[in-house]
């Protein structure tokens, strides 16, 4: 993979904090709507005001926002609360008209992320501006058009660019709108490490009851931050209703949850860790390699079993082997449950290594 530029989140020239809050309605719905939740959200200390201009609905007829006009009325949150203001663009003319109104940090939406076309036309229309951009995971569980749209803004010399982790889509129902696929944003992160990924509970969710679970998770997982949906109106909200709550309970819920320290803040953690993390790596090296020296008796056995004419499996020696095994397992305090799936895995490989034995011999 090309290398990826990413200009820390830190170092935008927000301040951000640890995790980045970042708050909103789904939908601007108007001036009024817009003044209240900011004030409401003032005293939630947030980082980034959010709102939907344009709305990218599944199907037309619902409301698909208020488009340009909505752009002055962002000037009223970021006037209330002094922070950024951020919305989505979807097309060229969206950012146009979001540059020329001043939103500070743009993002792309889960729709537009899918589309290297649109990503591209997006792309274009910023080159040579200094912007930071978030991008929302696609629809579908694609790392690589995740990775590939911030690639193109890369192309561009965008490199103030996090990721927004809003889950995927499928086609069973589960309890959430999106399934969040945690190891999708953990791999983001593994393979971008400077990218910082806000993880968007609303979107995951689709419903308010989880929500405050969902985010605790996000942090646990040691995601950046959290973008939740809050309306002065929930019920009433024009879009995405069922997902979003008031300011009020966005605070009660953030203040309850349990902030993490960030590995990269303590340096003395991290060399703990590190230390820890060598000596596994040191214990699966010698796992491996008395599994490997165990197979090797299994076959000097299976040599010997076909010499004599002997059956490959002999139940009562891998009943006394399972037994005793489970038991030496459960005195140093491992499961009886690990134990048995542990020595029947063994078992099936040694199994199925000694019957290729005979089969070669039939040859
Ligand atoms: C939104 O943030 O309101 C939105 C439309 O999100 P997504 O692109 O994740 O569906
Ligand atoms: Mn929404």
């Amino acid at each position: 993979m090309k290398d990826i530029k990413i200009t820390k989140i830190e170092d935008w020239g927000f301040g951000f904090k640890n995790p980045i809050l970042v708050a909103g309605p789904c939908s601007a719905e108007s001036a009024e709507q817009i003044d209240t939740i900011s004030k409401q959200l003032k005293s939630s200390n947030i980082d980034m005001f959010r709102a939907g201009i344009w709305k990218p609905r599944t199907r037309p007829g619902s409301f698909e926002g208020v488009g340009e006009e909505g752009l002055e009325w962002m000037k009223i949150a970021k006037e209330n609360l002094g922070k950024p203001v951020t919305t989505e663009v979807a097309n060229a003319k969206h950012v146009e008209q979001a540059l020329k109104a001043g939103i500070d940090i743009l993002w792309i939406g889960a729709r537009t992320t899918v589309n290297p076309f649109s990503v591209q036309e997006i792309c274009d229309a910023l080159e040579g501006v200094d912007i930071p951009v978030m991008v929302k995971n696609p629809i579908n569980p694609d790392l690589q058009l995740w990775i590939g749209a911030i690639e193109r803004l890369n192309n561009v010399g965008i490199t103030k660019i996090a990721a927004i982790h809003r889950g995927f889509s499928n086609k069973y129902v589960t309890q959430f709108r999106n399934a969040p696929e945690w190891s999708m944003p953990l791999k983001l992160k593994e393979l971008i490490p400077d990218i910082s990924i806000i993880s968007d509970p609303s979107h995951i969710c689709g419903n308010r009851e989880m929500l405050a679970d969902i985010s605790q998770k996000a942090l646990n997982f040691g995601l950046d931050g959290i973008m939740v949906e809050t309306h002065n109106d929930p019920d009433n909200a024009w879009s995405d209703a069922k997902q979003q709550i008031t300011p009020e309970t966005y605070n009660a819920m953030i203040n309850n949850l349990v902030i993490r320290n960030s590995i990269d803040n303590a340096p003395e953690l991290k060399t703990n860790l590190e230390e820890l993390r060598e000596k596994v790596d040191v214990m699966d090296r010698k796992l491996i390699d008395v599994l490997s020296e165990r197979f090797e008796y299994i076959k000097s056995i299976g040599k010997y079993k076909r010499a004599n004419n002997l059956a490959v499996f002999q139940k009562d020696r891998w009943k006394d082997v399972t037994e005793s095994r489970v038991k030496m397992g459960t005195d140093r305090d491992l499961s009886e449950e690990f134990m048995r799936s542990l020595l029947s895995a063994i078992h099936e490989e040694s199994i199925k290594q000694q019957e290729e034995m005979l089969e070669k011999d039939n040859d």
